[in-house]
């Protein structure tokens, strides 16, 4: 799956921005909450009666500069408080869904945070109904496979992520995982070790942000005590010369987000980004949106503007696409069809 496609060498550079776009590929890190526009936040606070603290779409987007994660995560929560009923949360994954699809992505896989909802009274079945029809239409309407993963907010206690379990546990067939998401730094893997280990004798894959703004022993507890499938985020893991070598011989995909990490300040400028020492390190490296409303791109304006800076070529595009199809949940056969339709497209731009 990770062999290098033979037609790499054979497309020109000025036609890499079209094959990044046209290319199949999968997303595996972006939260639902995180696509809310600013101008779907104030059609929903006026369907809804919900005040919100800023007069204009304009004023919103001016406040989207940030200087850390928790700069970024008040104005996400204030945006999240305009969503109250199913067909909200429908609206919110269908609009991302339409954007995936424009950007060729045929498979999503969803976070959710049912405690910033579940918090302002809004019930689990609301929030877990809405996005799941979302689901089944793209599927149905756009031919994009997309599926859920609940995450748990670390900033809340490792009782609350119970307790929000619990009352997911009647809809455990509308998502596939459980995620850990939210401030990272002083909120370790290990406050969760008990919920994780609980979510994996129920069956349910398991994925955690890690090493993001916080060290490389995250990562490593993420991987030992959580015992994830894939990380998201783990940027900071080239620190560490060990975690690298694990992380490549085990196969473990990270979940890299480039325009998030350049809004949060976790690299000064795009053209400093490790994704190209990530892949040509054996890593399972792969690109997506985080929270593409508040960063500033979607799916394929996060490989445009990353390649544009950086100098990556058609073979990292290559290797980028076929690592999200390696790092997806979903069965052999579908991957292998999607790694068809990756060669279809490169042959295409190859001229072959
Ligand atoms: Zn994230």
């Amino acid at each position: 799956m990770t062999d290098l496609h033979p037609f790499t060498h054979d497309i020109p550079a000025d036609r890499l921005p079209a094959l990044l776009r046209a290319m199949p590929k999968a997303e595996l890190h972006m939260h639902i909450e995180g696509s809310l526009e600013p101008e779907l936040i104030f059609a929903l606070a006026q369907r809804n009666g919900v005040a919100i603290p800023y007069a204009s779409v304009e004023e919103l987007r001016r406040a989207y500069a940030f200087t850390n994660l928790q700069s970024f995560l008040d104005i996400y929560y204030a945006g999240a408080s305009v969503l109250l009923k199913e067909q909200d949360f429908y609206d919110m994954a269908w609009a991302y869904l339409e954007r995936a699809a424009a950007d060729n992505v045929v498979r999503t896989e969803m976070f959710f945070d049912p405690q910033t909802h579940t918090a302002r009274g809004v019930a689990m079945q609301t929030v877990i109904d809405g996005l799941h029809r979302a689901c089944g239409d793209a599927e149905a309407k756009l031919g994009v496979s997309a599926a859920l993963i609940l995450c748990f907010l670390r900033h809340l206690s490792e009782e609350d992520a119970f307790a929000t379990l619990e009352q997911a546990l009647p809809f455990r067939d509308k998502f596939i995982g459980v995620g850990l998401d939210s401030s990272e730094l002083g909120h370790p893997p290990e406050k969760f070790a008990r919920v994780f280990a609980r979510c994996r004798e129920l069956g349910f894959h398991l994925v955690a942000h890690a090493g993001e703004e916080g060290p490389p022993a995250y990562v490593w507890s993420a991987l030992d005590v959580l015992k994830v499938e894939r990380v998201d985020h783990g940027v900071q893991s080239t620190k560490d010369a060990a975690l690298m070598r694990r992380l490549a011989q085990e196969r473990i995909p990270l979940t890299v987000c480039p325009l998030s990490n350049l809004k949060l300040c976790v690299f000064p400028d795009l053209a400093q980004h490790n994704l190209g020492q990530l892949l040509d390190a054996g890593l399972v490296a792969t690109v997506n949106s985080d929270d593409p409303a508040y960063f500033g791109g979607y799916m394929n304006e996060n490989f445009i503007q990353t390649f544009a800076a950086t100098g990556l070529t058609a073979k990292h595009a290559w290797q980028l696409a076929a690592n999200s199809f390696e790092g997806s949940f979903v069965d052999a056969p579908t991957k292998a069809l999607w790694m068809e339709r990756l060669g279809a497209c490169f042959a295409q731009f190859a001229g072959r």
